[in-house]
């Protein structure tokens, strides 16, 4: 897979990214996060958004972003529940008195968002986009650059540095295949993710992941039907190169697929084993 790579950013740091945008990394690197969770500080006709104000017990990122922004800060916007994108909310929102901004269902008992956006609707010039797969509340924003670029936050749906991990229940196989094809009928120039660098041509990985979870999904039914099969064994099989740290991600990833084969009642649950429908 064509994934790109950047340097450590340099921690704290307002780091230009395109006219208007500019992201600051928060310091929660990992086998999921990259260097860590990107924070974009946005100029819209609104005034300053931050978009996903990173993970809960870093206070010093949160210090960082209001360094860059001050108290003015028009809308907080939250691209989806996970905690390394919505935990710094709170501490935010109490510096600032800004509103969230987020989709009109939160997968988060613990968070609502004060303005709640539906798939299509406009906030600040951007459009809100809903990308479920990742996440169920997932969305990401569309923006037409002051360069005239068409920028597209994709957050945790597609990034540059890796696959997105899909994890039951909050994680939907069919949803996720359903909003990749999504973005492939969209013409933005580049990407924006919630974790690692731009991504340029964005519509080539796009097309890249939808291939190589069509491959994963054939292979798991090939397996299947030579027999049946645990979850924890059918990644042991299929994931054999995958790092140990990720393995527990690669089997949610499994029985998302597996969720989706039942669903299209291809496969079938038998206990804790899974077989061929
Ligand atoms: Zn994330």
């Amino acid at each position: 897979m064509p994934f790109l790579t950047e340097p450590e950013p340099e921690r704290g740091a307002v780091l230009p990214v395109m006219p208007g945008i500019s992201r600051i990394v928060a310091a929660n690197p990992g086998p999921m996060t990259y260097y860590g969770t990107n924070t974009y500080l946005i100029d819209t006709p609104d005034g300053l958004v931050v978009l996903d104000p990173g993970p809960e017990d870093h206070p010093e990122h949160v210090e960082a972003i209001l360094r860059a922004t001050g108290p003015n800060v028009a809308l907080i916007l939250v691209s989806h529940t996970h905690h390394d994108h919505v935990g710094a909310v709170p501490a935010l929102q109490k510096a600032t008195g800004a509103p969230t901004v987020g989709f009109r269902l939160s997968g988060l008992d613990s968070f609502e968002a004060d303005i709640k956006l539906a798939d299509g609707d406009a906030v600040a010039g951007m459009t809100a986009i809903h990308t479920p797969g990742h996440a169920a509340d997932h969305l990401c924003f569309g923006l037409p650059a002051s360069d005239g670029t068409a920028v597209l936050f994709s957050a945790d749906h597609v990034m540059s540095w890796s696959t997105s991990v899909v994890s039951p229940p909050g994680g939907n196989m069919m949803d996720y295949f359903g909003s990749l094809r999504l973005l492939l009928e969209r013409t933005d120039d580049v990407f924006l993710p919630g974790h690692g660098p731009p991504l340029p041509e964005p519509r080539t990985l796009v097309r890249e992941f939808l291939t190589h979870r069509m491959a994963r999904e054939r292979a798991i039914e090939t397996a299947l039907a030579g027999g049946a099969s645990g979850t924890y064994a059918l990644m042991d099989a299929l994931y054999s190169q995958v790092h140990p740290r990720l393995r527990r991600a690669a089997e949610r990833n499994v029985l998302a697929h597996l969720l989706k084969l039942e669903a299209e009642g291809k496969a079938m649950r038998d206990g804790e084993q899974w077989r061929a429908a």
